[in-house]
């Protein structure tokens, strides 16, 4: 049965055969997997367990692409299995508690696991029950997400029988994963709807007061917003779906007063919102917010210093991305066995995340930045232009790459701090 999350409850009793692990890794999605991975390479002996109940691991970027119609949903699921590295125990279970003044950890059996070193991945909470009525209209009347493995062939389907009118796009506020992914569909659907010659009256709502968290970029992007006509709505929260009347409420705060809008849809794209997992609040690992908190250069526990935590369930203030995870996931494996060591901790994570945003359906703006918004492409050539060449990497290269990256090899790394011309090129998405 699979569950709103897209989680698979678990299908077999694997409780613990044994109960103490040398590494455990609670999360076994991008960062979980991956760690796992560096790991049993870097130390075969190394005795390492992984909890987590999904039977099928999903290549989430790419959902992005087959709601535009650009990708088969199929293809972005792969069986967990096949990822859990040779050695390492795989205990198909959900986390419910923390220990970590005894090194546990509670299982939704009844059962406890205790190690010698903790890593935490647990990825992001999609909060959808927080907009009113959402959950009722998903996935029919006009209103899908690509949020979801199952909903995100629906938006393929609304965006193909659109004829005409009013398409709205939101973006919960931040942190969510991807934070480009609210805006990359709407670029999808207005090229879609511009070759099809229709009139498409088309939003952008965010609460936040910018299109994009890299001013850099957001810049550039405001031309692509330009360029399709599409209005965008600053300060405005979906709060509310009404799918049989196609209405959509939102708190629009302005100068710090707050009113309610309503506005009627054709079609709509919701974002969910999101927070730190549920086992996460509140526990002794989570800061005021619910995250993990680490340190965000070495990614150990601010205060457990056998507990280290990587990908979208930390409070580190990079972008939450599987791009992330591709360079958190040495610094973790590295400093986790140096810890191991009793030695000092010496790599770092400098923060950096990508963000390939579709500004069209055939080119790319690859934004690539580290903490503090500092411009970290990969190749030396100006990041703002969109280009054909980064849409077949998205389409065609960073899938093999991110499934390649499961199994612990990395492929190259060439981002670095670059400067460009402060003006923004002529941009044609
Ligand atoms: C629509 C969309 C588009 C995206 N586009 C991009 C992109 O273009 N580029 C990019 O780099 N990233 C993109 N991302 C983000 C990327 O997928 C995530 O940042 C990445 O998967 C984070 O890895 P993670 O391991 O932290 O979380 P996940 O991969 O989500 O894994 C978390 C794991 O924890 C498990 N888990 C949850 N609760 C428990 C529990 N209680 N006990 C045990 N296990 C549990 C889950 O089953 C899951 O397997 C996108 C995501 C979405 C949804």
């Amino acid at each position: 049965m699979m569950m709103a999350n897209g989680v698979d409850a678990p299908a077999s009793n694997s409780s613990p055969s044994k109960t103490f692990h040398d590494v455990l890794i609670v999360g076994g999605g991008a960062a979980g997997t991956t760690v796992a991975s560096l790991l049993k390479r870097r130390q075969p002996g190394l005795d390492i367990a992984v909890i987590e109940p999904s039977k099928d691991h999903w290549y989430q970027p790419a959902w992005t692409l087959v709601g535009a119609g650009a990708f088969d949903v199929e293809k972005t699921r792969r069986p967990t299995q096949s990822f859990i590295p040779r050695g390492v125990k795989w205990i198909q279970r959900r986390a419910i508690g923390f220990a970590p003044t005894e090194n546990r950890v509670d299982l939704d059996d009844g059962s406890s696991v205790s190690y010698g070193s903790l890593v935490v991945a647990l990825g992001i909470q999609l909060d959808w029950h927080k907009i009113e009525g959402l959950e009722a209209t998903l996935g029919k009347n006009g209103v899908s997400s690509n949020y979801r493995a199952d909903t995100a062939p629906y938006t393929w389907k609304c965006i193909r029988e659109f004829q005409g009118g009013r398409a709205l796009f939101t973006q919960p506020a931040m942190p969510i994963k991807c934070a480009g992914a609210p805006q990359k569909i709407l670029y999808m659907a207005a090229d879609r709807f511009k070759t099809r010659g229709l009139n498409a009256d088309m939003s952008f709502f965010t609460p936040g007061a910018a299109i994009f968290g890299v001013p850099f970029y957001a810049k550039a992007l405001d031309k692509v917003v330009a360029s399709y006509g599409i209005t965008p709505k600053f300060g405005h929260n979906l709060v509310a779906v009404d799918g049989l009347r196609r209405r959509a409420t939102f708190d629009v705060t302005i100068d710090g007063k707050t009113t309610r809008e309503d506005s009627g849809f054709d079609f709509l794209h919701v974002v969910p919102p999101q927070s730190a997992p549920e086992v996460l609040k509140g526990s002794p690992l989570a800061d005021a917010a619910g995250w993990v908190s680490v340190d965000k250069q070495t990614l150990r526990h601010t205060q457990f210093s056998n507990v280290f935590g990587l990908g979208d369930c930390t409070n580190t203030p990079n972008s939450k991305t599987a791009a992330a995870v591709r360079a958190q996931a040495p610094v973790v494996a590295a400093n986790l066995l140096s810890a191991r060591e009793g030695s000092e901790l010496q790599a770092r994570y400098d923060g950096y995340a990508s963000c390939p945003l579709t500004t069209s359906v055939g080119r790319i703006m690859l934004a690539e930045f580290a903490y503090d918004g500092v411009v970290t492409p990969s190749f030396p050539i100006d990041p703002r232009v969109p280009r054909r060449a980064y849409w077949w990497l998205k389409k065609s290269y960073l899938p093999s790459l991110y499934w390649q990256m499961l199994k612990g090899s990395l492929g190259p790394d060439w981002h670095a701090a670059r400067t460009f011309p402060e003006a923004v090129p002529a941009i044609h998405p």
